[in-house]
């Protein structure tokens, strides 16, 4: 789908699954947030159902920060890269694809069917993801589950300024 068709899904979405960072909550790896002005002006009048995927799958506030190493997040559903801490090679893949399967299932439990997502997150990025320290096209791990389940995705920086 083009930009302008997700847009319009948007638009005419009653349900948007919304990474929890962008409504201003400091859950990102940092301990910070992320909250977006042009996020809450395109949620207005709409019922939003707030997701984290990395604390979801009980990564701590803050956290080290994880990159996927070897691939997008398809990569990483399909076993063939993996998430891991950036300079240590700690191995987070479970939690990354734990806290993508929490995201999907609050989306089917309140019926979201579009989704509003924090860009190049190694979980939320939906056109783009770190990878090996490079900031590359592709999905996280979450975008990707939620995309190939048939969400529609828009990342913050694809909404209209406010
Ligand atoms: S980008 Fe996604 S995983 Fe990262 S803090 Fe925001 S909601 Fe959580």
């Amino acid at each position: 789908m083009t930009r302008e068709e997700r847009l319009a899904a948007l638009r005419e979405a009653r349900v948007v699954l919304v990474s929890a960072c962008l409504l201003g909550e400091a859950c990102r790896y940092d301990g910070k947030s992320k909250g977006s002005s042009r996020v809450m002006q395109a949620l207005e009048g709409k019922e939003v159902v707030p997701v984290c995927p990395e604390t979801g799958a009980g990564l701590g506030i803050p956290r080290p920060a994880v990159v996927l190493s070897g691939g997008t997040g398809e990569a990483v559903l399909a076993g063939r890269a993996r998430a891991v801490v950036a300079g240590t090679g700690e191995d987070r893949t479970e939690a990354f694809r734990r806290g993508a399967e929490l995201a999907l299932e609050a989306a089917r439990r309140f019926g979201a069917t579009v989704a509003v997502l924090k860009e190049r997150s190694p979980s939320c990025g939906s056109q783009g993801t770190h990878v090996d320290d490079k900031v590359v096209a592709g999905r996280g791990v979450t975008a990707a589950l939620l995309h190939a389940e048939g969400l529609i995705i828009l990342s913050d920086e694809e909404l209209s300024p406010p």
